[in-house]
């Protein structure tokens, strides 16, 4: 997934750290990506709230029919100073970079694509394919300046599950309840979905150090006693040792939380970094084709150009506004 806003707003991150349980409902906002109009709910970062943990961004897709266009089609472009996560609940995503990575991903499998110092991919819908696309991609920044890390890509074709009274979680990256996902991580984290079948009460445990957030994926949830349809985040800040999760109808939720994230970051496009002048390399380099990114191979089509840089100095933020 790349940001492809025309125009897009500098997200300021990092800050004070939560020290309270809350709700905060975050609503999405809609933004058209790639050229084929594939529409986007985006929660992270939102207004006032930039982060949860290491989470920087999170992209809900579908469902979509795409029987009748293309799918979708993010053509190559750059990333750096993150991880991107994908997680499907239908359809299928190819995925090529530029360290030579080509993967299919289906429903119940996760991609982890560590940028570090620089990477490039591109992610389409494969020709032959399932009628509905539905999934989401988020975005983890990495920290300790966020580039040392080198460039990797994970597929993970089974993840851990654990089932706690009718519902179904699957631990996507860090570790839930002592439940821990393989997946490559750089800071204490969790991302786990939430399967919930019909007449579901369960209590969920959580890390009282960590901030959390919820957000609905399809169906309709109760989470700690709010009702929450798709659409929006529910940040539930910290302090916090268990999650009460119900529903009366199938629903499937997302979990994300971390340890709140120390670090001041600058997020602008693809690219997260620790100053304006870092930006402004990664994007001049992405630019002349340098090195530093590669090139992703098989793609139908061009790379994407960055857009222009804002006419102001780019600022290091806190995790909130
Ligand atoms: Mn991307």
């Amino acid at each position: 997934m790349s940001n492809l806003e025309t125009d897009p707003a500098e997200a300021v991150c990092g800050g004070a750290v939560a020290v309270a349980p809350a709700h905060e409902l975050l609503p999405g906002r809609e933004v058209v990506i790639g050229p084929r109009n594939l529409l986007v709910n985006r929660t992270l970062p939102n207004r006032g709230r930039r982060m949860v943990g290491a989470w920087c961004f999170f992209d809900h897709f579908g469902p979509d029919d795409t029987t009748a266009g293309d799918g979708m089609r993010v053509a190559p472009h750059p990333h750096t100073g993150l991880q991107t996560v994908t997680w499907l609940v239908d359809g299928e995503v190819l995925h090529r970079d530029s360290i030579g990575s080509e993967q299919l991903i289906r429903p119940g499998q996760l991609n982890v694509m560590t940028a570090g110092h620089g990477i490039a991919h591109s992610e389409e819908s494969p020709a032959l394919r399932s009628p509905i696309l539905h999934g989401v991609q988020l975005w983890v920044a990495l920290p300790g300046g966020g580039v040392r890390a080198a460039p990797a890509f994970d597929h993970h074709a089974e993840l851990p599950v654990l089932d706690v009274d009718g519902v179904t979680v699957r631990v996507m990256t860090g570790d839930l309840g002592g439940t821990a996902s393989p997946a490559r991580a750089y800071s204490p984290l969790v991302g786990a979905e939430l399967t919930l079948r019909p007449d579901a009460v369960a209590t969920l445990p959580l890390r009282p150090d960590f901030e959390y957030a919820v957000q609905t994926l399809s169906g309709v949830a109760t989470v700690d006693g709010v009702v929450l349809e798709p659409g929006a985040l529910l940040y539930l800040g910290s302090d916090r040792t268990a999650l009460p999760v119900s529903a009366t109808e199938p629903a499937r939720v997302l979990l994300l939380g971390g340890e709140p994230f120390a670090e001041e970051i600058v997020m602008w496009w693809n690219f997260v970094a620790r100053s304006h002048d870092e930006i402004v390399a990664a994007r001049d380099e992405w630019m002349a084709g340098a090195d530093r990114f590669g090139a992703v191979h098989g793609y139908a089509g061009d790379r994407l150009p960055a857009p222009p840089l804002p006419g102001t100095r780019l600022k290091p933020r806190g995790r909130t506004r």
